[in-house]
Formats: C-alpha cells, structure tokens, sequence
C-alpha cells in the first residue's frame, strides 16, 4: 500500500502529492474549541488560493508515522507569504486536531497545495452558506469574497454564543444557533435552523460544509422540501463519527 493511502487517502488523489516546507508562525485561541495556526512558506507568497480552499498537511500519527489531515485556509497573504488555518478540538481528538493542540510557533510542517472542492458561483440567484464550525471556516471566507451587491442568506452552528466567529474580513457575517453539549453528528438543530431560513423564491446556490450526516440531511432538506435541484446544493463533507482522516 502507498504512503498516501496508509494516511487515510485514496492513493489515486495523492500519490503524486509533492509536499511544501513551512515553519508555524503563530498559535493563537481563536474561539473556546478553535485554534488559529499561521504557517509561512515560500510556496505560500506564489500560488493562488480561491476562497474556501483547503490543503493537506502532514501531521505527527504516532508510530505510524507523519498522516495528512485536511484544514480550510482562513486567511492568505502572499505578501507575507503566510497562511492561516483555523482548527476544532475536538473530543476525542486524532493526529489533527493533537497537532493543532500542541504545536508551536518555529515548529516545521509540510503541507500540499490548496485546492478546492466547492467554489462560489458567481452566476448564482442568490447564496446560502449552511455549516457547523469545522465547515463555517471555508464557508466565511467565501462569504468574505463575494461582490457587494450578492444576495446572502445562510447559518452556521457551534456550541454557543462565545464559540461564534465572525468572517476573517468580518464585512458580512452569517446568523449562528447552537448545540449546546450535542454532538455536531447529525445535528438537528442545524437542520431546523436551516427549514426556518426565509429564501428568496426559486432555487440559488447552497454550500453546505461539515458534518457527512449534517451535510446529507441539508441536501435532503434543500432538494425534497425546497424543491431545489440537486446540482445547486454544493456539499463539502469534513469527518463523520468513527472515520479517520480524510472522508
Ligand atoms: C476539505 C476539508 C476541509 C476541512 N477543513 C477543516 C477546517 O478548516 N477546520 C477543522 O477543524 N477541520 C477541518 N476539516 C476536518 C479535518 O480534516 C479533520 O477531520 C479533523 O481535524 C480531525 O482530524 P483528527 O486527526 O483530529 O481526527 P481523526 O483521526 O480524523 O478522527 C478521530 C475521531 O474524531 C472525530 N472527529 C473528527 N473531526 C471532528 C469534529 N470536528 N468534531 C467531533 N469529532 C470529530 C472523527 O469522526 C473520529 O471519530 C476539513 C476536512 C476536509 C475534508
């Protein structure tokens, strides 16, 4: 078996994967759960990162050895050749979320490219952006880049008012509801939160990130009580209970 797939990748996506050296340059509690880890790179200042990217990176696994795990970029300078990933601890956590806990600023890291699963689209009626935490990350920063004039509706869900985030540009902002203790698996409350929303008539573009069973009741709820069209829902799944690594 490849390296790659031993890390919990499909060999065929990232056999070929050439990692990039950085160095973490700040660790920083974002929210009460959250971390913020800015890593600088050379690679960093010369790509392009479209809004809600995502790249791999490779984390410490214990005696398996270094594993990728996936985190959304936050913030991009090229300037600084700096990116910023913001990331859940979560209970109990893996190799990911052991780094983001633990790691310190002059610590090296390898990382791939960023590259995305969902991209806005700009031909869109008008946007929804619907997420627990993990997908609010990508989520924000593309509701962060849309023209002034967008029609944006969405909500995001966290564990309460303090775990809310605003988006890295903080321009516009999504409405949050909260689990409380509940697990984000399967999250009833996103749900509901989402049947509430008050959408202009006929379909637009949702984007819904996070949680796999979350994402599927979203779809669910948007395809057969909306009457949307499966292909304007864009979904982005980021764990589900008892799976490691890359979904
Ligand atoms: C495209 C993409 C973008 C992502 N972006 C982000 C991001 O910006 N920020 C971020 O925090 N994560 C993000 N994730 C999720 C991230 O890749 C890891 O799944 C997460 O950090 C868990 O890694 P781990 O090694 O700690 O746990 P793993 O070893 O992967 O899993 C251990 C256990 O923890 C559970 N688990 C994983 N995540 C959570 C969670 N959030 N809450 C509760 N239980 C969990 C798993 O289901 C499993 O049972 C993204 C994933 C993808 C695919």
């Amino acid at each position: 078996m490849h390296q790659a797939e031993r890390n919990g990748y499909p060999g065929r996506r990232f056999r070929d994967e050439r990692l990039l050296e950085a160095k973490v340059t700040a660790v920083r509690a974002a929210v009460p759960g959250m971390t913020d880890v800015t890593l600088r790179g050379p690679a960093f200042a010369r790509f392009a990162c479209k809004p809600g990217a995502h790249l791999p990176v490779e984390v410490p696994g214990g005696a398996q050895g270094p594993v990728l795990r996936t985190y959304s970029v936050w913030r991009h300078t090229p300037a600084d050749a700096s990116l910023t990933l913001r990331i859940a601890l979560h209970r109990p956590g893996g190799p990911g979320c052991a780094w983001a806990g633990a790691v310190t600023p002059g610590a090296r890291v390898r990382t791939g490219v960023p590259r995305n699963r969902i991209v806005l689209d700009p031909r869109a009626r008008h946007h929804v952006f619907v997420g627990e935490e993990t997908g609010a990350v990508p989520l924000l920063t593309m509701v962060d880049a849309l023209p002034p004039g967008a029609v944006t509706h969405g909500v995001l869900e966290t564990t309460g008012p303090e775990a809310e985030f605003p988006a890295p540009d903080g321009a516009r902002t999504l409405r949050w509801v909260h689990r409380g203790r509940a697990s984000a698996a399967a999250s009833p409350v996103l749900v509901a939160a989402v049947r509430r929303l008050e959408l202009p008539p006929g379909p637009g573009v949702a984007y819904v990130a996070g949680e796999a069973a979350t994402c599927r009741a979203v779809v669910r709820h948007f395809v057969t009580e909306r009457g949307w069209p499966r292909y304007a829902v864009k979904t982005q799944t980021h764990w589900t209970p008892g799976k490691c690594g890359i979904l």
